[in-house]
């Protein structure tokens, strides 16, 4: 796949996540994108007070954008259960700590289970927003989002992804999201799938998606 924008197009990743940077990057590379992650550049995490992943992706960005100067992409992505409401949907991140838990993977992988012990109805969705803004005060920015349909188990399999994927089954696959490749990972999930969707409104789209100097 390539695409006709100016390249190399530097573009600053809202975000210090490293498994996200991992997915994004080698999503992004073979399109002429070199992708920086904001913590690299020294900006800190924006808050992201929201209620809805667009409202979190775009402050995103344009913290990202307003502090360094560059075309900025973010991702507010999390797990949303049915049978918990939703939960913890933009609070995926921290999920534990919100109960007083550490700040980790791990921690907040226990609290999904415990608080999913005894439910029939385990079927979650992993969601992502993505948002990508020339600069700061972008009128128009380019949004993509996607969902991953899956279920949460209690005991995690596979050393792969990062986050919920250990604890994440995908009927189709045969397997959670940690046992699958990377590769595969970015083929099917809802971060590969916002990508791409984001890509063709790039194409679609030249005349804004222009990602050289203003
Ligand atoms: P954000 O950085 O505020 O967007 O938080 C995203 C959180 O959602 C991550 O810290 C993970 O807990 C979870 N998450 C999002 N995407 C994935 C994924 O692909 N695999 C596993 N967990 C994910």
């Amino acid at each position: 796949m390539s695409l006709n924008v100016v390249t190399p197009s530097r573009l600053v990743l809202a975000s210090g996540n490293a498994g996200k940077l991992r997915e994004f990057d080698a999503l992004l590379r073979p399109l002429g994108f070199d992708l920086v992650t904001q913590s690299s550049l020294g900006v800190t995490e924006a808050e992201e007070p929201f209620e809805t992943f667009v409202e979190n992706a775009l402050a995103k960005a344009r913290h990202a954008a307003r502090s360094t100067g560059l075309p900025a992409l973010a991702d507010d992505s999390g797990i949303c259960v049915g049978a918990l409401g939703g939960m913890p949907g933009v609070r995926s991140a921290r999920y534990a700590a919100l109960a007083g838990g550490e700040h980790s993977d791990s921690a907040n992988n226990a609290r999904l289970v415990a608080e999913l012990a005894g439910q029939a109805d385990r079927r979650a969705s992993y969601v992502c927003v993505l948002v990508l803004v020339r600069h700061a005060t972008d009128p128009m920015p380019l949004i993509a989002e996607a969902q991953w349909h899956g279920e949460v188990i209690a005991s995690p399999r596979g050393a792969g992804g990062f986050g919920y994927d250990p604890y994440f089954w995908l009927p189709e696959e045969g397997c959670t999201a940690a046992e699958l490749t990377a590769s595969r990972k970015n083929q099917i999930s809802h971060r590969g799938q916002a990508l791409r969707s984001l890509v063709e409104r790039l194409r679609a789209a030249p005349g804004v998606a222009l990602l050289g100097p203003r």
